[in-house]
């Protein structure tokens, strides 16, 4: 699979998807920095799809909040995606610049239904299903960073594991 392609893919997908439906009411900016020299990877492309669309919209939920919280005309909302590779692992980061994480809320995240988003707009399943994929289904390691206020960065690592020829 090449990573750079899925990331890409299901970053559109997310966030036309997600205009058409009038959950981001404005326009967002979307930067991406890709890894040309990136390798394919042995993966379930599916199920990391899953993941991405699972990061994507929490991201574009948390830029579309804080642009309703703060009527600072200052503020833009982005989201960026980038790939790297290092030492055996492919790394993607999926970034915003939205409300953030704060730290009691942190702590939870990863369990299953565990939610901050009224009933109907979220499920809390997407990060203990990604975690999940990402760990037990490749081998993998699901990191957030974030401060509240200024944003969130969650990073998936991958193990390289070359496709059998
Ligand atoms: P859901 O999106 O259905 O609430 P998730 O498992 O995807 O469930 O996320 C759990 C919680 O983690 C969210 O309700 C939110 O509080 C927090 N969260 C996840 N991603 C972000 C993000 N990018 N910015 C701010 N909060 C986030
Ligand atoms: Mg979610």
């Amino acid at each position: 699979t090449d990573l750079n392609a899925l990331a890409d893919e299901y970053f559109q997908i997310a966030y036309y998807g997600l205009k058409a439906k009038d959950k981001v009411g404005f326009n967002c900016e979307l930067i991406t920095e890709f890894d040309p020299a990136l390798e394919p990877v042995e993966v379930a492309p599916q199920e990391i799809g899953r993941v991405l669309l699972n990061l994507y919209n929490n991201a574009f939920y948390a830029v579309a909040q804080r642009a309703s919280q703060n009527h600072n005309a200052d503020y833009k909302p982005t989201v960026w995606v980038s790939t790297s590779q290092v030492s055996g692992q492919e790394i993607i980061r999926v970034r915003d610049n939205g409300t953030g994480i704060p730290k009691s809320v942190k702590a939870k995240i990863f369990q299953p239904f565990f939610t901050t988003k009224p009933t109907g707009e979220g499920t809390g399943l997407g990060l203990s299903l990604s975690y999940d994929i990402i760990t037990k289904g490749h081998g993998g390691t699901l990191l957030v960073d974030s401060h509240q206020g200024e944003g969130t960065e969650f990073r998936i690592e991958l193990p390289i594991t070359k496709p059998v020829v």
